[in-house]
């Protein structure tokens, strides 16, 4: 498959659009027409992961952390562009999906919080200026096949509802051109009609499909649209998962079975909570997620979990949440499972394989 293919396919279900304003998720290098068979999956594109890559003679390395992230100034021998001088020489690409992974409900995140038993899990700071409204003009006859194709293409789709949409009867009117073909009415002269306005929302990632469906179904010469940015948040994008226990449980049960599930070695966490209080509702943001600790407690969270928590959070954290920190190697090593799991659902013949050359950068000393 061709990596323009192949990175389409992936960008279909991860959008670029999804990502963090400083965030440079995408094709880090390669070739667009470049045949890939083999893709390697790993958390970082380190010298380990490049030379397993070589050996193995993997076309394409998919990773998490992009491995370009600040500008360059120069790709010369170093810690940091030795990978990529030896990807460029061994003609394999890399692709990075990392913030735009981390927005995905069915991402990462949900997928630790599914290993840890969470319900009812839910986007924790669903992303706003992400949808829009499209507002079109359409005669009765061909309602019904505009209303399905801009379904077809995305549109209409509110959490677990598809296809929804408003339309109002009312009259439409206009003057053709001398040289215009109307599909009602004569060319030349003033028309009224009856005409249905048709409204669908729709995440803006889709507009190029949808523009594509309305114009290849609507009837008209010049269809008449509109389209309004919405202020709503998008519950399906955005950052954490909130999500609830089966039962309540003290501070030291869930601490252990956080530990348990994740496969942890130790956990830092707040020692301001109250021991009193039980714990049900958790949120979770992996990697570096402090920016979030607000949203957890706004949402009654006892718990919540992620990594980097500086020393000033820890202090001014609420006795009414439990913060913990489980490391950003061990919150995300998680993404390899899920990109070979997730590369494997789309339509193609790569042959899918897990780095065996990642390991932790932190090491600890007990
Ligand atoms: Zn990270």
């Amino acid at each position: 498959m061709k990596l323009k293919k192949l990175t389409a396919l992936i960008e279909h279900q991860l959008p670029l659009d999804w990502q963090e304003s400083y965030d440079n998720s995408g094709l880090l290098l390669g070739n667009n027409d470049q045949e890939i068979k083999k893709v390697l999956c790993a958390l970082d594109c380190t010298l380990a992961v490049v030379q397993e890559a070589i050996n193995g003679k993997f076309d394409l390395i998919i990773c998490h952390h992009p491995l370009i992230f600040k500008p360059i100034p120069n790709l010369v021998t170093s810690n940091y562009s030795t990978p990529l001088l030896k990807l460029i020489k061994a003609d394999i690409a890399l692709y990075a999906a990392h913030t735009n992974l981390d927005n995905a409900l069915g991402g990462i995140n949900s997928m630790v919080s599914e290993k840890l038993g969470l319900s009812n899990a839910k986007i924790l700071i669903p992303t706003k200026n992400n949808l829009s409204k499209l507002v079109t003009f359409v005669p009765e006859s061909h309602l019904e096949k505009v209303k399905s194709s801009l379904a077809n293409a995305g549109a209409g789709q509110i959490g677990e509802y598809s296809e929804c949409s408003f339309f109002h009867k009312g009259t439409g009117s206009f003057l053709s051109g001398a040289k215009a073909n109307p599909f009602l009415g004569e060319a030349g002269k003033k028309t009224k009609i009856d005409e249905f306005k048709l409204e669908m929302i729709f995440a803006n990632e889709k507009i190029k499909s949808i523009m594509i469906a309305l114009k290849n179904s609507h009837p008209y010469q010049e269809p008449a649209y509109d389209i309004f940015n919405l202020a709503n948040h998008n519950h399906q994008v955005g950052s954490g998962i909130i999500g609830e226990l089966p039962c309540p449980i003290s501070k030291n049960e869930f601490l252990a079975m956080v530990k348990d599930k994740l496969s942890l070695e130790v956990i830092k966490y707040s020692s301001t909570f109250a021991n009193t209080n039980n714990i049900k509702k958790v949120g979770l943001v992996l990697g570096a997620g402090s920016f979030a600790i607000k949203a957890a407690q706004q949402e009654q969270a006892q718990a919540f979990i992620t990594s980097e928590v500086k020393h000033h959070e820890f202090l001014g954290a609420p006795d009414n949440l439990l913060l913990c920190d489980i490391g950003h190697y061990e919150s995300e090593s998680i993404a390899t499972q899920f990109f070979k799991k997730f590369l494997a659902t789309l339509p193609t013949n790569l042959k899918i394989d897990i780095t065996k050359q990642e390991k932790n950068p932190t090491n600890y000393f007990y």
